[in-house]
């Protein structure tokens, strides 16, 4: 049993008894909502080079209250059966709290994908999906993959493919994972959207008078500082959408190989470009290089972005913590005890499974894509361009103003798939946020986000059971 998974898991159950009590519900329907429904094992054995090697590969499905039940797949040297299980019950609250009806889910594959070639990830990535299509573990109306840590739309493409061919005929097909490049059946804005989403929930926060004013800092984005670990699918997005739309200021990134650090800011797309160049975060020009990759979390900022993945604010670290507020990008960055020693800080945070709700929201518009086997956008935008060029004109006409053609452009504008997604992400990550706030509200003692996002969710999830009841 793996002590990191473990604390992991731990740690999510801790954080559902806090807040357990508030949602005034019987023993045993929280243990119904706590338990996870299906543990998947398995071991297959995979040729690399001239020997067969064997790996140990899991899916758990948390709750099957909704289905299908949705949530990556991870590839890491680490995974193990209770991180697994931890990573399944957050998808299972995350879904709840932006209204995705999906119940939660999530896959492990124990490799390090660095030390295979892109061949022998592609044959694990074949045998892994055969495995699950096999014990009908996957499928759109029974559960539906995405990517994680170490996954992304090259390995979600290979998972529709070998599904397509298992399943032949299957006129749905495509909506058996999600992530996939766009080409593929994928959706505009989805790689971006985990990250899109967690800026719109610092937004949000930094937007919301009342909880600045419990921290002191002002009201807004431009100009505050952040932090970020991890500058993978999701660190990266956050980090460049902050800077080019919220205005902030990167001080601080952590990568694998180290750490850096800028009172003037770092440019993020020009740090992944250095990267990509020298294999390395590490002397990027402007910036010095930190004593090691954890300094990063210690650095003074306004916002801190752990987007690599959990545990990594633990109580060995946790008093050398200077930031304000810390936006959980990745899945369980900060343990249960660790939190507690934050809130009694004052340090607000976003919880996980909030803050990176959005890679699911835009999943589910890409699985509502795939069903409809139409791209989102293209029945009305030329008519809506029409009616507005239409109404344009009438302006004036009537009014006798002239209005210059670029404006027209503008007022005149059908929505593309990327709009339409973007906007359905921020309304679902403004609107959860809000929800979140009226949970903190109710006069029931909730004084932080996660406690109320988690009361909320486990309600809804409730509401299912209750309306429907139990079969037999
Ligand atoms: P990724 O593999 O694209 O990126 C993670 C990055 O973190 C990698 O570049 C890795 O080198 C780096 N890293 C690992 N350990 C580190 C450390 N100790 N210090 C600094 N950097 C380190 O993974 P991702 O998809 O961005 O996922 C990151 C986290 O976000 C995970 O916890 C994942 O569960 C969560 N998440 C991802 C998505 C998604 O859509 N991809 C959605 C929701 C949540």
């Amino acid at each position: 049993m793996s002590k990191n998974g473990l604390n992991f898991y731990k740690s999510v159950q801790q954080n559902f008894a806090k807040a357990a009590p508030h949602t005034k519900l019987s023993a045993g329907l929280l243990t119904q909502i706590k338990a996870c429904n299906s543990v998947y094992f398995v071991q297959f054995p995979v040729k690399i080079d001239d020997e067969v090697r064997v790996i140990d590969a899991f899916r758990v499905q948390h709750s099957h209250h909704r289905l299908p039940t949705k949530g990556g797949i991870r590839y890491s040297s680490q995974v193990n059966q209770e991180e697994v299980m931890a990573l399944a019950a957050l998808m299972t609250y995350k879904c709840a709290i932006v209204d995705v009806p999906f119940g939660g889910a999530k896959g492990g594959v124990k490799i390090s994908p660095r030390k295979y070639t892109t061949a022998q990830l592609e044959r694990i990535t074949r045998r892994y999906t055969t495995e699950l299509v096999k014990r009908n573990f996957i499928g759109p109306g029974i559960d539906v993959p995405a990517p994680d840590y170490g996954t992304g739309a090259r390995e979600m493409a290979w998972i529709y493919d070998t599904y397509q061919v298992l399943q032949s005929g299957e006129i749905d097909a495509a909506a058996c994972v999600t992530g996939k490049p766009v080409g593929q059946n994928g959706i505009r804005g989805r790689e971006e959207a985990t990250g899109r989403g967690v800026y719109y929930a610092i937004r949000e926060l930094l937007n919301d008078v009342s909880m600045m004013k419990k921290i002191g800092l002002d009201v807004g984005t431009d100009g505050k500082t952040m932090a970020i670990q991890g500058l993978g699918n999701v660190g990266y997005h956050t980090g460049r959408i902050a800077q080019m739309e919220g205005g902030f200021k990167i001080t601080s990134v952590a990568e694998f190989e180290g750490a850096i650090f800028s009172e003037q800011g770092i440019d993020i797309e020009q740090l992944v470009m250095h990267r990509k160049e020298t294999g390395s975060i590490l002397d990027f020009p402007g910036t010095s290089n930190m004593r090691d990759r954890t300094q990063t979390l210690e650095v003074a900022c306004d916002v801190l972005v752990p987007a690599a993945l959990e545990n990594q604010i633990t109580l060995e670290n946790v008093d050398r913590v200077k930031a304000k507020v810390i936006a959980e990008a990745a899945n369980g960055p900060v343990t249960s005890d660790a939190i507690e020693v934050l809130l009694k800080k004052n340090v607000i945070i976003l919880p996980d499974m909030y803050a990176n709700a959005g890679g699911v929201t835009v999943s589910y518009f890409e699985w509502l894509k795939n069903l409809s086997h139409m791209r989102f956008g293209r029945m009305e935008k030329r008519f809506d361009q029409k009616t507005y060029l239409s109404l344009v004109n009438l302006v004036e006409e009537k009014t006798g103003s002239v209005i210059s053609d670029k404006d027209k452009e503008i007022l005149a504008r059908g929505a593309d798939e990327i709009d339409l997604v973007r906007s359905g992400l921020e309304e679902t990550m403004v609107t959860a946020y809000h929800e979140i706030r009226d949970w903190m509200n109710v006069g029931n003692d909730i004084s932080d986000l996660r406690t109320a996002a988690f009361v909320g969710a486990i309600r809804k999830v409730a509401n299912d059971y209750e309306d429907r009841g139990l079969f037999p």
